[in-house]
């Protein structure tokens, strides 16, 4: 059973107290304990700061300035770290010190020590009840803390969903229900300074005059483009700073991808404070997979800084190859509010970057709304075209007549939501 906070102390200057019957119990997690009644303070995005859920004491925590963040959140030379740290790696997060995996989708959740958590945020899959311990975690240096609230959240939710077009009206209903989850994603940065040597050949276009002969056996003339190929060769530099690599793949790619741009360079050195209250991610994608991803990101890159160099009209690459060199990383946690809404027994999951409020969502089509919409529509042409041959006072009347029965006639059965086009169908039928 929970116990009841302690009294408060005589004399505290905190917010007035909230009357016994209000409060709910704090259950028994003392990582972060309340200096007013002793429950554990979460990370509440408003307050940016540890507040108690129960008596509304608040802890802020200030931003690291310039000169903190640059001595704390440190790049790792990657090498160095492959070469001799990663097999020693055993850090553990303050607060969530065991893990779950979630049979349903997989991902590896650091749980809230003390902290029931009975479903998976990603998939709503119940989570089997055997922790293990943490183990070999590189350790995050960085995270981007909530700055976003559950109503927040929520709020950026509705307005994304207000602007849907051919969303089922059922949705919004629907939606108020679902349950906000919020989790720190994790993720790794690379950096990088790159040489790269191709070659190639640029192609520069130029135009000539032809006469020819047209089909009325008349001369004529016209321009041609040509292009002059030249064999190039050169060699491009680019630096690259933290690239961002999903380092667990539970967040669909077309999601995942909607919530950038990430405020990187507000990123607070790394304190379990802030992960006080919310659920984590372990990583699940290796250091040197992650790496891998980076340098197609980089390649990618690298071949726009070519052409560029290159330059002419067009551009062809016949070799290349690339130095990266002074490669450093880091592990950074960012904030992603995420809920699971069941419609028509399937899943669809939105999210919304909880530093900016971007939302990213899955979402249902109405296909009797865009059913709805195409024959009104065809109805309009129909009725102007009808209009138009009254105007001109056609002597055929009964031609646009017979359009408007072929338009009913080859109308999809709306049986069950027939009511928008009634007094037209019951015409037809
Ligand atoms: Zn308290
Ligand atoms: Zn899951």
């Amino acid at each position: 059973m929970p116990s009841l906070p302690p009294p408060m102390p005589a004399g505290s200057d905190g917010p007035p107290p909230i009357p016994q019957a209000e409060r709910k119990a704090p259950p028994p997690g003392r990582k972060f304990p309340c200096k007013q009644c002793g429950a554990k303070l979460d990370y509440d995005p408003e307050a940016r700061g540890l507040k108690c859920p129960y008596c509304g004491f608040t802890e802020v925590i200030a931003p690291a300035d310039e000169n903190t963040r640059a001595e704390e959140i440190k790049e790792h030379d990657l090498e160095e770290f492959l070469a001799t740290q990663e097999e020693a790696a055993h850090a553990t997060i303050g607060g969530h010190s065991s893990q779950v995996t979630c049979a349903g989708c997989g991902a590896v959740i650091l749980l809230q020590d003390k902290v029931a958590t009975d479903k998976c945020p990603y998939c709503n899959t119940h989570l089997e009840n055997k922790p293990e311990e943490v183990k070999n975690l590189i350790a995050p240096e960085s995270v981007l803390p909530f700055a976003l609230s559950d109503r927040q959240a929520r709020d950026s939710f509705n307005k994304w969903l207000s602007g849907l077009w051919f969303a089922p009206s059922e949705l919004k209903q629907l939606a108020n229900l679902g349950q906000f989850s919020s989790m720190y994603c994790p993720y790794w940065t690379y950096d990088a300074m790159t040489y790269t040597s191709y070659n190639g050949e640029r192609g520069d276009d130029y135009t000539t005059t032809e006469t020819y002969t047209d089909s009325d056996g008349k001369q004529q003339t016209r321009t041609v483009t040509h292009t002059s190929w030249r064999r190039v060769s050169g060699e491009v530099r680019h630096f690259f700073d933290d690239v961002l690599i999903r380092a667990a793949k539970t967040l669909p790619q077309h999601l995942a991808d909607k919530l950038n741009p990430w405020a990187l360079p507000s990123l607070e050195p790394y304190k379990d404070e802030y992960l006080s209250g919310h659920q984590a991610e372990r990583y699940s994608v290796s250091l040197t997979d992650g790496y891998g991803e980076a340098k197609q990101v980089m390649r990618d890159h690298i071949t726009g800084l070519i052409n560029r160099d290159i330059g002419g009209d067009h551009q062809r690459i016949h070799w290349r190859q690339t130095q990266h060199n002074a490669v450093t990383f880091k592990h950074t946690l960012l904030p992603v509010w995420i809920a699971n809404y069941r419609y028509r027994e399937k899943l669809f999951q939105v999210l919304v970057n909880g530093e900016s409020g971007k939302v990213a969502g899955d979402r249902p089509w109405s296909w009797f709304k865009i059913l709805r919409l195409v024959f009104l529509i065809l109805l309009a042409i129909v009725l102007a075209a009808v209009l138009v041959s009254k105007v001109r006072g056609s002597s055929a009347p009964a031609k646009p007549r017979a359009s408007l029965q072929s338009v009913c006639a080859n109308l999809p059965d709306f049986s069950e939501e027939n009511s928008f086009c009634g007094p037209f169908v019951s015409t037809r039928c």
